[in-house]
């Protein structure tokens, strides 16, 4: 198991819980994230709703035996010392010993992307509630129908540990990460709600007038 650096403890008191979908939506854009954690606000499209369908076998909760291996689906897994807590689709246990999260997702995909964030989470915590290492986590992508590994190092450990961070520091100053109204956003569910495009677009009129009547100093007129 490799050593991950743990979060301060907050001054007087424990750290605050954080899950594992938040710090998946962090890590696809903090402003999302911020949406859902300060206003309450999610909203479905076309690909979280085919989500959500593709999810409703692997999160009634269950297990089977086929071979050499166990699996466990829609597992709540948590990590006391990191303040995680989360819900695995599933879990194998193979008889040699090793346990493997695997998450499931509708589209494809993308390596070192925020479902390797998710799932890594969830080994981490797996390790903490078995006292075994959880060194590879799968990704399964519902649009190649296949089964992406994902190596649970301490690259990722630190960018989870990271994440959780930004995502408490959010929650504690209750503010609302700035719009990167960027290629993001087109397949973001959230967009209507987001006003992303508004956002820059008054951000850059903020700037501009900012120094629309600031004094120059003398030597830069020419007159
Ligand atoms: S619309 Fe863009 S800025 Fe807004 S939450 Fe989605 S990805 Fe983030």
């Amino acid at each position: 198991m490799s050593a991950a650096p743990l979060p301060a403890a907050a001054p007087g008191g424990p750290l605050i819980q954080v899950t594992l979908s938040t710090l998946e939506h962090h890590a696809y854009c903090p402003r999302q994230a911020g949406l859902i954690l300060l206003e309450d606000g999610y909203a479905d499209d076309a690909a979280t709703t085919r989500g959500t369908l593709m999810h409703q076998r692997v999160h009634e909760p269950g297990h089977e035996t086929r071979g050499a291996v166990r699996t466990l689906r829609a597992l709540p897994v948590w990590h006391d010392q990191l303040a995680l807590t989360g819900v695995c689709d599933v879990v194998e246990l193979h008889h040699d010993g090793r346990i493997i999260p695997v998450e499931h997702k509708s589209g494809s995909y993308v390596p070192e992307g925020p479902a390797d964030i998710q799932v890594g989470g969830q080994a981490m915590c797996l390790e903490a509630m078995f006292g075994r290492p959880v060194p590879i986590a799968a990704v399964y992508s519902g649009a190649d129908r296949r089964r992406h590994t994902v190596a649970v190092d301490d690259a990722l450990r630190r960018r989870i540990a990271d994440l959780a961070t930004a995502v408490r520091r959010t929650l504690s100053e209750m503010a609302l990460p700035a719009a990167p109204a960027d290629q993001r956003c087109r397949r973001c569910s959230m967009r209507d709600m987001c006003m992303p495009r508004l956002l820059a677009r008054a951000q850059a009129f903020s700037q501009a007038t900012s120094t629309l009547f600031r004094p120059s100093p003398e030597a830069a007129w020419d007159d």
